[in-house]
C-alpha cells in the first residue's frame, strides 16, 4: 500500500473527512439545485459543500442517470497554452518556444458535458483541439515548480474550440478562442493521475483525429502552473489547458466530438448551426 494511500485512510478514521486522492469529482445539477459529488460507477455519492478545502461525502446518493452532469468547475478563468505539444510544433513547422504561450478563455465559453458548441456566424472554420486540462484546488501566486502538485485538485478533458479562420484574421487570438460554447469541460475531475503519461484521442464522428500523451509535452504541468502563477493568482477551480497534439481539424453543425483520456472519462459535444 502506498504511503500516500496509508494517509488517507488514516485522514478518514481521523476526521471522517477525505482529501484529494483516489476520486471521480463530478459537478450536477439535479431539482433545481447544484451539488458536487464523488462519481462511483453510475452512482454519485454528494459531498459537502465544494471539493476544494477538502472533501467530505454525505448520505446523498443519486444514480448518474437522474442528474445532468455540469461542466466540472465553474472557473474564474481559463488559462491555455499556445503552443506545447512537440508534435504539434512539427505539424505546423513552428520552432519550440522558449517560454510557454499563454492565452484566456472567458468564463462566458464553459459548456459541460453533452452541450452543444454553437457555430458563430462570423466563422466559417471551427476547430477542435482536445487537451489535458488542471483544475487549480487552492490560491496560487508564485508557486514552484516543486510545490505545483500541492495546488492541483485533479485533472479533465478539455476541448478548446477554435475559429481557425479568425485566428489567422486577427493578430490576438482572443476573439477566435472566445465565443461562447467555446470551451468545453468534463465529465469530472480525475484526483489521481500521472499528468506526465496521459494518453489523449479525439473523435469526431466516431473517428480517431488527434491521438497523443502528455509525455510529449513541451512544458510539464509544474512549469506550466509555476509560469502562470508569477502572471496571475489562481483561484479555486481555475484550469489550465495544456494545450493540442497534432492532428486538429475542423467541424460542422451536425458533427458529434469526442475528448477521451481513459482515466478520467469521455467529453462529448455536439456541433450546432447558430440559430440566432
Ligand atoms: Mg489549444
Amino acid at each position: 500500500m502506498s504511503t500516500l494511500y496509508s494517509k488517507n485512510l488514516q485522514s478518514v478514521a481521523n476526521t471522517g473527512k477525505i482529501n484529494h486522492s483516489f476520486m471521480k469529482i463530478v459537478r450536477f445539477s439535479i431539482d433545481d439545485k447544484v451539488k458536487h459529488g464523488i462519481l462511483k460507477g453510475k452512482t454519485i455519492q454528494a459531498i459537502e459543500d465544494k471539493p476544494y478545502r477538502y472533501i467530505k461525502p454525505v448520505d446523498q446518493h443519486y444514480k448518474l442517470s437522474d442528474v445532468t452532469l455540469l461542466p466540472p468547475s465553474a472557473p474564474s478563468k481559463i488559462v491555455a497554452l499556445g503552443l506545447n505539444y512537440h508534435s504539434h510544433a512539427e505539424e505546423l513547422q513552428a520552432p519550440l518556444p522558449d517560454a510557454p504561450l499563454i492565452f484566456l478563455k472567458p468564463s462566458t465559453a464553459v459548456i459541460g458535458p453533452e452541450d452543444n458548441i454553437v457555430y458563430p456566424p462570423s466563422s466559417g472554420r471551427v476547430d477542435y483541439e482536445g487537451e489535458l486540462a488542471v483544475v487549480i484546488k487552492k490560491p496560487s501566486w508564485r508557486v514552484s515548480i516543486e510545490d505545483a502538485p500541492d495546488y492541483v485538485l485533479g485533472y479533465t478533458c478539455f476541448n478548446d474550440v477554435t475559429a481557425r479562420d479568425l485566428q489567422y484574421a486577427d493578430k490576438q487570438w482572443t476573439r477566435a478562442k472566445s465565443f461562447d460554447t467555446f470551451a468545453a469541460i468534463g465529465p469530472c475531475i480525475e484526483t489521481e493521475l500521472d499528468p506526465g503519461n496521459v494518453d489523449l484521442e479525439t473523435y469526431l464522428n466516431g473517428e480517431l483525429k488527434q491521438k497523443g500523451n502528455t509525455s510529449d509535452l513541451i512544458f510539464s504541468i509544474p512549469k506550466l502552473i509555476n509560469f502562470t502563477s508569477h502572471v496571475m493568482t489562481l483561484l479555486p477551480g481555475d484550469i489550465i489547458t495544456t494545450g493540442t497534439p497534432s492532428g486538429i481539424g475542423p467541424m460542422y453543425p451536425g458533427d458529434k466530438v469526442e475528448i477521451k483520456i481513459k482515466l478520467i472519462g469521455t467529453l462529448r459535444n455536439y456541433v450546432v448551426k447558430n440559430d440566432r
